[in-house]
């Protein structure tokens, strides 16, 4: 009875909360190749390739000042020029501790800027930091970072392998969500941050990084699975993106791991396929 309970236990820690199935599944089994699969009620393929659209769309990589002349728009612009001038990750972050911009930073523990290879080809961005980020100055870090490593391990990544960021630099008090202004504050920094490191793709993980990098209003169930190109703008290469679910989303609702999982194997796909 012991032993019933310490596993119960642990399940729970691990986030599974819920009941979802008679019968345990692994979400990390590969799907099979096309064609060799025998007709099913549901057609896997067929929803895949709905779920992929070939085009790509170009959209700005952060909602970039719309050409309104207000005066949050000459101020993003002009940040964006100094910022331009900056050619190293270590000048852009030395640059953001001077920067006053964004009133989150007077609440704030630490400032987390980002972490990983600078020579990146994924580079991951999430919503914001969260307390341990905060405290440690490092993203990802608390369980929702444990989850999104192994989410890497499972298509052979390290967290030292890729560059991780997020939307804003600075945890908004007790983990609300950042507001648009907040998000818009940073975005100078993010734009330059994914220019300097030039990521073949970019990972987002969750709807608020999804919509802020996409500049999409749409969810993150209708964003997730689709590659757009996230375009800087400046006369930087677009940029591929694809977005999937939040592994703090993914602790709660463990069901939706196996489609998390699609969306890391279409990452892979295009990581080993010819350089676009
Ligand atoms: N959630 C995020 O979106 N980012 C972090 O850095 C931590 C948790």
């Amino acid at each position: 009875m012991r032993a019933e309970q310490a596993a119960l236990e642990w399940l729970l820690e691990m986030g599974a909360d819920e009941a979802i199935d008679a019968q345990p599944r692994d979400w990390r089994a590969r799907p099979e190749p096309p064609g060799s699969q025998a007709p099913s009620a549901v057609d896997v393929s067929a929803a895949a390739r709905s779920a992929n659209p070939a085009p790509h769309s170009p959209r700005p990589i952060v909602p970039t000042p719309e050409s309104g002349p207000g005066p949050a728009n000459q101020i993003h612009r002009a940040l964006d020029d100094e910022l331009a001038g900056i050619t190293s990750l270590a000048g852009l972050a030395a640059r953001l501790d001077t920067y006053d911009g964004c009133s989150l930073k007077n609440t704030a523990m630490n400032t987390v800027f980002g972490a990983g290879a600078e020579d990146a080809r994924v580079m991951i961005i999430g919503e914001a930091p969260g307390e341990e980020e905060d405290r440690r100055g490092i993203p990802f870090i608390g369980p929702s970072g444990k989850l999104l490593e192994h989410m890497l391990a499972a298509i052979g990544l390290t967290r030292e392998q890729v560059y991780i960021t997020n939307t804003i630099y600075w945890r908004p008090p007790g983990n609300r969500t950042p507001t648009p202004q907040e998000v818009q504050a940073c975005a100078p920094f993010l734009r330059r941050q994914a220019a300097l490191i030039q990521p073949e793709v970019l990972l987002l993980v969750g709807g608020a990084a999804a919509k802020t990098v996409l500049n999409r209003k749409e969810g993150i169930m209708r964003l997730r699975g689709k590659w757009f190109d996230a375009d800087f703008g400046g006369g930087e290469r677009p940029i591929a993106a694809l977005a999937t679910f939040h592994p703090a989303y993914l602790l709660r609702s463990p069901a939706q791991k196996g489609e998390a999982w699609r969306d890391l194997l279409a990452v892979e796909k295009r990581l080993a396929g010819p350089p676009q």
